[in-house]
């Protein structure tokens, strides 16, 4: 039996790991987490009966306590709560699967407490990539990427020597507006970003993906869990999403994961690696694929990747003003408070005024944080 805990069990990665817990009686759900959704966590905790809850806002934490009176289940709030959600010694296995910058301390804290991380969580990484993988060396802890695309080079490293890449090929989708140029995107309603073509994700990263925000920040990613440099990183465009991401080698041979677009994959095989397990779901049909496609990303229409780079290669606190930017700058475009371009012009102007701290700790890229949504309230 694995016991497993979920930090944000009620968005889509969280749900779709409680499918794979459904469906497997060796894992055991012991501690859960998420922002406000005590109707989920209330069906979730009578289905898998958690010891420990947490709900981040405190009022629905005092509701839920109420509506579960009748069960044996501890209920906690707050960035405490989300901690000791984290934390808790039953665990051995922590899916971080949190949206945003919040996943930053309780994540370090699982580390600390000697978890193994099943990281989808990718704003952690981004952010504070210098900071987790010395945890992951310092308490000996394993990080296995729930991200489809670093699931894919983590599945095409298997038994090969990392010293032997010779470069990544993160694949992409393109997003809903691929072709698209600026001008056509103008006008964009927040229904049409929420269209992916392949993928059926949360909110904020479906809008991530027609920005190509998402790329960029999975560029970082890549980075920091294959110690790459980003020169060696490229990103191909493959719209029908079959080929999840590839290995380049020295040698000139390039290994690749494919599979139907399908989260609970990648989910699945951090949960139970390195065993792979019967998956219930569509299966690649060759005779049925008539093409798999290549393009170049745009970077021109789309600012988003091109922006991750320019983070990326002043390094230090730069990638948290990349990604708070895009936080804030894609809460108010799904409030419609601003337009599509605007996601990426406000990333841009918040990095132009960025001074590179190098070497964040968290408490400086907390304050980073909260400074770059400072210089959005005034502007936009
Ligand atoms: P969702 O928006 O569907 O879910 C987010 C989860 O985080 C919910 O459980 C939500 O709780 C919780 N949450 C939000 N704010 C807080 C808070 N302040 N305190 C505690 N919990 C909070 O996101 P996704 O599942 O789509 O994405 C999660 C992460 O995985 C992201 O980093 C994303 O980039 C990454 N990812 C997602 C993929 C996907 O297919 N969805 C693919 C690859 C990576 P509540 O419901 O109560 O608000």
């Amino acid at each position: 039996m694995k016991n497993i805990s979920i930090l944000g069990s009620t968005g889509s990665i969280g749900t779709q790991t409680l499918e794979i817990v459904r469906a497997n009686d060796d894992l055991n759900v012991v501690a859960i987490a998420a922002g406000s959704n005590i109707t989920k966590l209330e069906e979730q905790i009578r289905e898998f009966h958690p010891e420990l809850v947490c709900v981040f806002h405190m009022d629905a934490a005092a509701k839920l306590k109420t509506a579960v009176a009748d069960l044996n289940v501890k209920i906690v709030a707050g960035m405490e709560g989300l901690i000791e959600a984290a934390v808790y010694d039953k665990a051995e296995m922590v899916v971080t699967a949190f949206v945003g910058m919040i996943g930053i301390r309780p994540t370090l804290e699982a580390m600390k407490a000697g978890k193994d991380i099943a990281l989808a969580n990718k704003e952690t990484l981004v952010t504070a990539g210098h900071l987790v993988m010395q945890a992951a060396k310092d308490y000996g802890v394993k990080i296995l990427p729930v991200d489809s695309e670093h699931s894919a080079i983590f599945q095409s490293l298997n038994g090969e020597n990392p010293g032997e890449i010779d470069k990544i090929l993160l694949t992409a989708s393109g997003g809903p507006f691929r072709g698209k140029t600026r001008a056509q995107m103008k006008n964009v309603r927040v229904e049409d970003a929420l269209k992916h073509p392949n993928w059926s994700m949360g909110r904020k990263i479906t809008i991530d993906s027609a920005t190509m925000v998402n790329k960029g920040l999975e560029v970082i990613e890549a980075k920091w869990l294959f110690g790459v440099a980003l020169k060696d990183i490229q990103v191909v465009v493959q719209p029908q999403s079959l080929i999840h991401s590839m290995v380049q080698f020295k040698d000139g041979a390039i290994i690749a994961q494919l599979g139907t677009p399908d989260m609970k994959l990648p989910i699945q095989y951090a949960l139970y690696y390195p065993e792979r397990k019967f998956l219930a779901g569509e299966r690649v049909d060759f005779g049925k694929i008539s093409q798999i496609t290549f393009e170049n990303p745009d970077t021109e229409n789309f600012r988003g990747l091109a922006l991750a780079y320019q983070a990326a290669t002043a390094g230090g606190s730069m990638p948290t003003v990349f990604n708070a930017a895009n936080e804030r700058a894609v809460a108010k475009f799904l409030d419609r408070k601003i337009g599509f371009l605007e996601i990426t012009d406000i990333i841009e102007y918040c990095m132009e005024q960025h001074k590179v701290v190098d070497n964040p700790s968290v408490e400086q890229i907390l304050e980073i944080e909260q400074a770059t949504y400072g210089l959005i309230e005034g502007r936009w």
